[in-house]
């Protein structure tokens, strides 16, 4: 790559994007265009003509060969299929590029083998993707040539969502009606738009290919299935926004660059808690925008370490012992006009709109605590949630001092009168300045973090799209948000109801306000005692997506409908057995081929030695070959008889119906027997000769990128 880089010049130079569209299209259609987008309206066949023949006289100019609708099913990647811009040849053999409006609004991607849950037979297997609009199409460049990337929504023949971006959009719409009714109620005469924004921090590791290739777990299951903690891990914190290595920072240069191409705001990088780790964080931006880009920049992550020798991993928990990866989600909402509805000003005790917001998200998220925690459930992440280095799966609300102080006033008279304020802070060197500290100190071990003007949505797995946590934050508000309006329209006096209202919220809903160490075990009682609910691991999570609450939920604000929410239940549970069942088989096989194999040739070996010494004489101590031969004999027994459990578990798993009761029984028996044969192999790792062991260590691993 070239060392100079014109970075305003790259920014978004392969997007379609509104100053391309402005400088290409016709006026009239640019217009109605907009409208669309603004509004949105439906697009006129006639209109998506005309975008469609320039969208493709563009992409030809950008070295495109092929269009593709780009879109999110419920396997957690995007999927697309390819079609070249060709049409049948004429009568002289030659051929024309052609792209249709109708082929840029509609595609029909024969997608049936997506997971639907039930909400279609293969037999009637229709599934049409349609452009979302407000998401601009891109060109994107890789070993296939160029190709034209149309984001788009994925749904049934009959309409229902079979994506993750359709709930997504539904669920802005219902949030930025709700928020405006709120707003107008509080006096707001000037915005026309409230939408949710979020900027998603993405976590992952790099590892050395070579070492990537020799371990079938990371290959199969994306994480290691075995491997002893080597003598350092990342206690000495010294990676942890530490000097980013040479190679690693070739690899951000490049990642940042194809980001920047496709519009994504690659902004703020480092090396984060674990050897091997790193944090990529983009600018946020409206929540499709911010869920598509974040897919894109997940691709990037990974295409870009192939060609630097490495592999990404995005996995939650590629290591046991050290940090798993998250994705940060923070959301806020924010008008058109560019008022943020979550900033509380200089003076929040007496900022009354944001008082009420404030309070209606404690009673959102106190209400629906279990959809929440559901909306960062997946199979990676039940290693890594609580495990006191990611949230605890008790969802809380961090607000800090000042907030919770305002709120305590609240509560206490029923008024707030004064804001603590952030000190000066001293630094005690005379030539650094003293400056303000913030109100409020951060907190890294709370779910859900308020941080100045955002919250922070901490659980979110490494993998997962952002889709999920957004469509429920959008609606658990929307709903907040609705009974306010409905008590404000009806009340006498609206400033009197406001008060009322945050009060009786504020004090309804404390108790899910947690400013403490959420790692600290002392928490998981005191939550208990609170009664917040405590779903700590994915399969115990699901059924938060069908109660009658949350079906009643998202109906109302047409998110999703009941046979929305139970097929999504139904593929979530199908997901979760099939992931732990290719890593019990994963295991086994490793276990099978490779580790026993190994210690059995070291057994061998040990013995041949004790013989051979003892050949020579019958005096030379061989007590430590003794010892280690009888030490690794034992640990291979157990090895061997742990692998056979685990066996007849796998084989028990298909006498379970598919859905809940499947995964219950993996959870509650494959993945301890897994732990069991895990334990002996490790403990293995640490006696065989390192020359003799089948795969690289951790050691190897991390600290060799
Ligand atoms: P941190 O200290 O946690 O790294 P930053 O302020 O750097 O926090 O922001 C982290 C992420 O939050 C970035 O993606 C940033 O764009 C995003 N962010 C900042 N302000 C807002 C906001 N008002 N709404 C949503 N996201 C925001
Ligand atoms: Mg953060």
């Amino acid at each position: 790559m070239d060392d100079y880089i014109n970075v305003v010049e790259t920014f978004g130079c392969d997007v379609f994007n509104d100053a391309v569209m402005q400088a290409r299209l016709p006026k009239k259609v640019y217009q109605e265009l907009h409208r669309t987008i603004e509004e949105g309206k439906e697009l006129s066949l006639e209109i998506a003509d005309v975008v469609a023949h320039e969208m493709k006289e563009w992409a030809i100019e950008k070295g495109a060969t092929h269009f593709s609708h780009w879109f999110q099913p419920l396997t957690g990647v995007t999927a697309e299929k390819h079609d070249a811009f060709i049409s049948a040849p004429m009568e002289n053999g030659r051929v024309l590029m052609t792209f249709s409006g109708k082929e840029l609004i509609k595609g029909e991607p024969d997608a049936s083998s997506f997971p639907s849950g039930g909400l279609r037979a293969t037999f009637e297997a229709r599934g049409y993707t349609t452009w979302d609009c407000t998401s601009p199409a891109f060109v994107r460049h890789d070993a296939a040539g160029g190709t034209l990337c149309i984001p788009t929504a994925f749904c049934s023949y009959t309409g229902e969502a079979l994506d993750q971006k359709t709930p997504l959009l539904r669920s802005m719409q219902a949030v930025g009606e709700q928020a405006l009714r709120l707003i107008r109620l509080l006096g707001n005469t000037t915005s026309n738009r409230v939408i949710p924004s979020v900027g998603a921090e993405q976590e992952y590791f790099l590892i050395d290919r070579k070492h990537y290739d020799q371990r079938k777990d990371l290959i199969y299951t994306g994480r290691t299935l075995f491997g002893a903690m080597p003598p350092k891990g990342q206690e000495m914190d010294d990676h942890y926004l530490g000097t980013i290595r040479q190679r690693v920072s070739a690899y951000m240069r490049e990642v940042n660059v194809e980001c920047w191409k496709l519009g994504v705001t690659a902004k703020t990088q480092h090396n984060e808690v674990a050897p091997g780790q790193h944090e990529l964080a983009p600018i946020y931006e409206p929540v499709n925008l911010a869920a598509d880009h974040n897919q894109l920049m997940m691709r990037i992550l990974k295409k870009v370490a192939s060609r630097h020798g490495m592999r990404c991993l995005l996995h939650e928990k590629p290591f046991a012992g050290l940090n798993g990866s998250g994705k940060h989600n923070n959301w806020s909402l924010t008008t058109d006009d560019g008022i943020n509805l979550l900033d509380p000003g200089k003076s929040p005790h007496d900022n009354l709109q944001f008082l009420l917001v404030l309070t209606c998200i404690l009673k959102a998220v106190d209400e629906h605590a279990d959809l929440l925690r559901e909306s960062a459930a997946n199979v990676g992440n039940d290693a890594r949630l609580g495990g006191n280095e990611a949230p605890p799966t008790v969802i809380s609300v961090f607000l800090g001092e000042q907030l919770t102080d305002v709120l305590d006033q609240l509560i206490n008279t029923g008024t707030a009168t004064y804001s603590k304020e952030g000190k000066m802070l001293e630094t005690g060197v005379r030539t650094l300045p003293d400056f303000m500290k913030d109100a409020t100190d951060r907190n890294r071990t709370s779910p859900f973090a308020f941080t100045g003007n955002k919250f922070e949505f901490r659980m979110v797995g490494s993998r997962d799209s952002i889709s999920a946590c957004n469509v429920v934050l959008n609606t658990i508000a929307a709903e907040a948000f609705a009974e306010a309006c409905g008590r404000i329209e009806v009340a006498d006096d609206v400033e009197t109801a406001v008060h009322a209202l945050i009060k009786e919220y504020a004090v309804a809903h404390q108790r899910i306000v947690f400013n403490g160490n959420g790692y600290a075990p002392e928490w998981a009682v005191e939550a208990a005692r609170r009664g917040l609910p405590n779903l700590p691991s994915m399969v115990d999570a699901i059924p938060a997506l069908t109660t009658e609450k949350s079906i009643a939920l998202f109906e109302r604000f047409h998110v999703f409908t009941r046979t929305e929410l139970e097929s999504r239940a139904e593929i979530k549970y199908e997901i979760y057995s099939k992931a732990i069942n290719i890593e019990a088989k994963t295991m086994i096989d490793i276990a099978t081929k490779q580790i026993i194999p190994a210690v059995v040739k070291y057994t061998t070996i040990l013995a041949d030695s004790i013989r051979s010494v003892r050949a020579v004489s019958e005096e030379i101590d061989v007590s430590v070959q003794t010892e280690l031969l009888t030490a690794t004999s034992e640990l291979l027994k157990q090895t061997r008889t742990r692998m056979k459990e685990l066996f007849d578990v796998v084989s028990e798993v298909g006498s379970y119906p598919e859905g809940q009761e499947r995964a219950v029984f993996c959870r509650m028996r494959l993945v301890p027997a897994m732990e069991r044969l895990r334990k002996p192999v490790d403990e293995l790792e640490l006696l065989v000769d390192k020359e003799m062991w089948p795969m690289p260590s951790y050691g190897d691993i991390i600290f060799e990128v």
